[in-house]
């Protein structure tokens, strides 16, 4: 055999090798807890804080697992009537859905009655989704203010999230985080602002704010 016939099967070895280490590394990572594997740890992570960054955050880590083929879906408690935002177009682009509750109230209403009564809807709606095993992240964007003002009880989001496969991830982002909700959670991050350009009379931009 040529000089030149050995290096071309040295390299066919070497691409045969790597394949079948390949092949290997994919079994392990089903086995010991890749995206979907048995072995995966879901975590309760809560983005709260003054600073900007909280949902921003969320959607990056939805972002990030929806490229990793999890299924994930984001319920956001406070939402603009028919608000389009950049995020809602990008997130239909990638078909991951989305579900605003209580849509058109806000915790400025005026309607406290009314806004409890959407808030707890919008709880029971998310209950269910944490509950149903059909998704592997569940993102509640602005969720403390619901557990802050009393709309839904600490102690049934506690057992909700107890009773979840423990695979499920649930992102909870919002300002005020309960300290319950902070002693029981896996990652906890404060945004804190150290400047923002609304204080210089910039104001909010469509693809930076909303
Ligand atoms: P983002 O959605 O940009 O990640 P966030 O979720 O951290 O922000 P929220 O408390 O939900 O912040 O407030 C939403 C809006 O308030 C955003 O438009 C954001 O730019 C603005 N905002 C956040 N922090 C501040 C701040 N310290 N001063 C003024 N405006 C702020
Ligand atoms: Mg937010």
């Amino acid at each position: 055999m040529s000089e030149q016939g050995e290096e071309f099967k040295s390299l066919e070895e070497r691409r045969a090798a790597k394949q079948q280490e390949l092949e290997a590394q994919r079994e392990r990572h089903k086995k010991e807890g890749g995206p979907s594997g048995a072995r995966r740890r879901g975590l309760v992570i809560v983005n709260t804080g003054n600073g900007k960054g909280k949902t921003t955050a969320a959607l990056g880590l939805m972002l990030r697992a929806s490229g990793r083929g999890l299924k994930v879906k984001l319920f956001q408690f406070i939402k603009h009537e028919r608000a389009k935002f950049g995020e809602h177009r990008s997130l239909e682009k990638l078909e991951v859905p989305f579900q605003g509750l209580g849509d058109g109230f806000t915790w400025r209403s005026k309607d406290l009655d009314q806004s409890a009564a959407l808030g707890q809807a919008g709880w029971d709606a998310a209950k269910e989704a944490i509950l149903s095993g059909e998704w592997d992240m569940v993102v509640l964007d602005e969720f403390t203010y619901a557990l802050a003002y009393g709309w839904v009880a600490w102690e049934d989001v506690r057992a909700a999230l107890e009773a979840r496969d423990p695979k499920v991830h649930v992102i909870i982002t919002g300002r005020r985080a309960l300290p319950e909700l902070i002693e029981f959670a896996d990652t906890v991050t404060e945004m804190q602002p150290v400047k923002h350009a609304y204080e210089a009379g910039i104001g909010a931009q469509a693809g930076i704010e909303h």
